[in-house]
């Protein structure tokens, strides 16, 4: 028992296994009750089950065989014959891509992600793993765990932090080449702060966390890393400081020299900073010219499309915590604090690390093609010479990870039609075109047995909240399982406008409850703990879930996550997005719902603005944005109820003599045919590789004196 005690922990170590169904499913298969209590943390699993307990259990359910097979595919999958990096991407072999960002969404049971941000850093680095190319991630550790969402009987979410034990998390210290666990210092007013710096492998690559509990510390400053966006400026400037200059002397201290830093929001902007301090300091070089050295070898992406989202440090904070950093630039502070600012002569105002990004690197892209617009001219004023269109920033449309969303009955399904060994050619359009000749029968089958599994997962957990906060059970169980079963899930904010369906509670009463043709509605999602209105919007639909109209037709999912995200991603019949436009950077839940079969309903916003063909889903309106908000947002109300009316209802419940929705099916197999590849993590990784990383590593090793 021992000897497969330690195979299995050995196979919690590389967080391979979040994108593997079937070794999860080994964990699951140990104790079902022991796995949701853990939740699905395989490392509490083995630190919770009873060994004779396992005993058994390996003998039921084959589990030292399937442990056996895992390890091995993991040792394949770890020491590859080739890879598309090896080929495309070879010079950043000796010296990798920093990732920089501040969370990394990789799995549930990981408390280091807030939202929409972190889930793609974490896809990220999940796609360049499994391309094989070389990158590292940087970020921090959050001690404190997360914020869970739970609902009251008034249906007002209260944020509960569940804390975490480390101990639990495969984490561990990251070595220096000297085999001692690394430490790094940042200056902070009056003080020093340390980190430890951990690691966690995801797949081929690692992935580098700071944690200011180091004993050299403050009991305040060990709680710079406490919690993800938890509390003031003061705090926020402080956690910046260590992701950026921490970061990249952790990078330093274990001996890796990256060539290219790739910077995700301005949250890690100080990197490029202390990059070209110790350039000055080590090699002399003049702050001027290690500055341009530093920019040459920066990729910075923004992704928030709204000037406010964007972090400004009052000017004497951020000159009394960046003062250190001019101080080895030999430079001034004032002229350090010019470079966050739009004009640096407006002495006094305040300093934004986006615009510091946005000056201090060579290529800077937006999100999705429409955001890159939105932010060409959000940042024009930076440069009033230029037109709009000639504002130095791209665009790379965001991409996800398919493995980790993908039902494990569909990509069986796609191994049957476009070969097993089609997750290694995601990004490749040709191998989708395949998906023409599968029979749509065979998927509508699939495809009903992903829907029931997840209206059991709803069921089950509406059943739960409900006895929490002392509601009587709905009866009978909401949704019908043969109803058109449309999901929205995102963050509640007012922008993406969860509420637009209730704008006309009638309308949607004859919508919902057509006898002929019913249709489910399924809702999730979280406000940040500080945003009063976001959860006012979660109370408003709360109040119409107690409507006798709606109990069995519209639900709420508490504490939307990756868990309960893969849950309805993979079977839900459509997925809804409606925000005001242009006020979606990129959006990705979309993307998980089409891979698994379901239509994307939306907004022309976002990614789905470059997506959309007019046959590979479905478009909210035409694009157009009306000045005054009150009246888009009943003109995209009326555009959304006649969409659902006159189009989406009818067409899902067009059915053959098998009852079987073909033309439903023709438009299915024509968004995962178009739209499958292009918004991978595979095809977003790639264009990063081919656009940024390696001319960015390239003009940065130009300048480089010879080693
Ligand atoms: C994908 C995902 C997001 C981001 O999706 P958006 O479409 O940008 O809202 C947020 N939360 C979870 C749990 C996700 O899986």
């Amino acid at each position: 028992m021992e000897v497969l005690k330690q195979k299995l922990q050995n196979l919690t170590q590389n967080l391979w296994w979040t994108w593997r169904p079937e070794v999860r499913a080994i964990f699951r298969d140990i104790d079902y009750d022991l796995y949701l209590e853990a939740h699905r943390n395989p490392l509490q699993i083995l630190k919770q089950v009873d060994d004779a307990f396992l005993d058994r259990r390996a003998a039921e359910v084959d589990i030292q065989i399937r442990t056996d097979r895992a390890l091995r595919q993991l040792e394949d999958y770890l020491n590859p014959v080739t890879t598309w990096g090896l080929v495309h991407a070879g010079t950043l072999n000796s010296r990798p891509v920093a990732y920089f960002c501040m969370e990394f969404g990789l799995h549930e049971s990981i408390p280091i992600y807030s939202g929409g941000l972190g889930i793609l850093a974490g896809d990220h680095i999940k796609g360049a793993s499994n391309l094989g190319v070389p990158l590292v991630g940087v970020g921090l550790l959050y001690h404190e765990g997360y914020t869970t969402q739970q609902l009251d009987a008034s249906f007002w979410q209260h944020d509960v932090r569940e804390p975490v034990d480390l101990a639990d998390l495969p984490v561990w210290p990251a070595l220096t080449p000297d085999g001692v666990p690394a430490r790094v210092s940042v200056e902070m007013p009056g003080r020093t702060v340390w980190a430890k710096v951990l690691e966690a492998h995801v797949g081929r690559v690692r992935l580098i966390l700071l944690d200011s509990r180091d004993e050299a510390n403050t009991e305040e400053d060990k709680g710079i890393t406490a919690r993800l966006y938890g509390g003031d400026l003061r705090m926020r400037i402080q956690q910046e400081l260590l992701l950026g200059v921490g970061g990249s002397r952790a990078l330093r201290a274990l001996g890796i020299t990256a060539s290219v830093y790739h910077l995700n929001e301005g949250h890690s902007a100080f990197a490029i900073l202390e990059r070209a301090r110790h350039r000055v300091q080590q090699d002399g070089l003049d702050p001027h010219r290690a500055l341009k050295e530093s920019a040459a070898a920066t990729v910075f992406t923004t992704h928030t499309p709204v000037e406010a989202g964007h972090d400004r440090f009052p000017a004497d904070l951020a000159g009394l915590h960046l003062k250190p950093l001019a101080d080895g630039l030999n430079i001034s502070i004032e002229e350090l604090l010019g470079f966050g600012r739009v004009n640096p002569g407006d002495l006094g105002s305040p300093f934004l690390p986006t615009v510091l990004a946005l000056k201090c690197s060579r290529r800077a892209n937006g999100v999705s093609a429409l955001h890159g617009e939105i932010s060409r001219q959000m940042w024009h004023h930076m440069w009033p010479e230029r037109t709009v269109d000639e504002v130095p920033i791209g665009h790379i449309t965001n991409g996800v990870h398919v493995p980790t969303w993908l039902a494990q009955e569909i990509n069986h399904l796609l191994e049957t039609h476009l070969g097993n060994t089609w997750m290694e050619a995601i990004a490749r359009p040709d191998m989708w075109t395949k998906l023409e000749y599968m029979d749509s029968a065979e998927f509508w089958e699939t495809k009903q047995v992903l829907k029931a599994r997840t209206i059991r997962f709803i069921r089950e957990r509406v059943a739960k909240v409900n006895a929490r906060i002392g509601l009587p059970p709905i009866e009978p169980p909401p949704l019908d399982p043969d109803a058109l079963t449309i999901g929205f899930a995102r963050r509640f904010v007012t922008y993406k406008r969860p509420d637009l369906l209730f704008s006309d509670p009638d309308r949607l009463d004859r919508l919902v409850n057509n006898p002929e043709r019913p249709v489910n509605l399924v809702f999730a999602g979280r406000s940040h703990p500080a945003d009063g209105p976001g959860k006012a919007i979660i109370q408003r639909v709360g109040t119409f879930l107690d409507d006798p109209r709606f109990r069995n037709r519209i639900v709420f999912v508490e504490n939307y996550n990756i868990h309960v995200g893969r849950n309805l991603y993979q079977g839900v019949d459509a997925w809804l997005n409606n925000p005001r436009r242009p006020l979606e950077a990129c959006g990705t839940s979309g993307m998980k719902v089409i891979m698994n079969g379901g239509l994307h309903i939306s907004i022309l916003d976002g990614w789905w603005a470059e997506a959309y063909d007019g046959e590979n889903g479905f478009a909210i309106g035409n694009g157009e944005i009306h000045a005054d908000q009150e009246v888009q947002d009943q003109r995209d109300a009326e555009a959304l109820f006649q969409l659902l009316e006159n189009v989406i209802v009818p067409m899902y419940y067009d059915r053959d003599a098998n009852g079987v929705p073909r033309r439903w099916l023709q438009r299915v197999k024509r968004s995962m045919r178009t739209l499958a590849w292009r918004f991978s993590a595979d095809r977003m990784v790639m264009d990063y590789v081919r656009n940024c990383y390696l001319p960015a590593a390239t003009a940065s090793s130009c300048q480089m004196p010879p080693p």
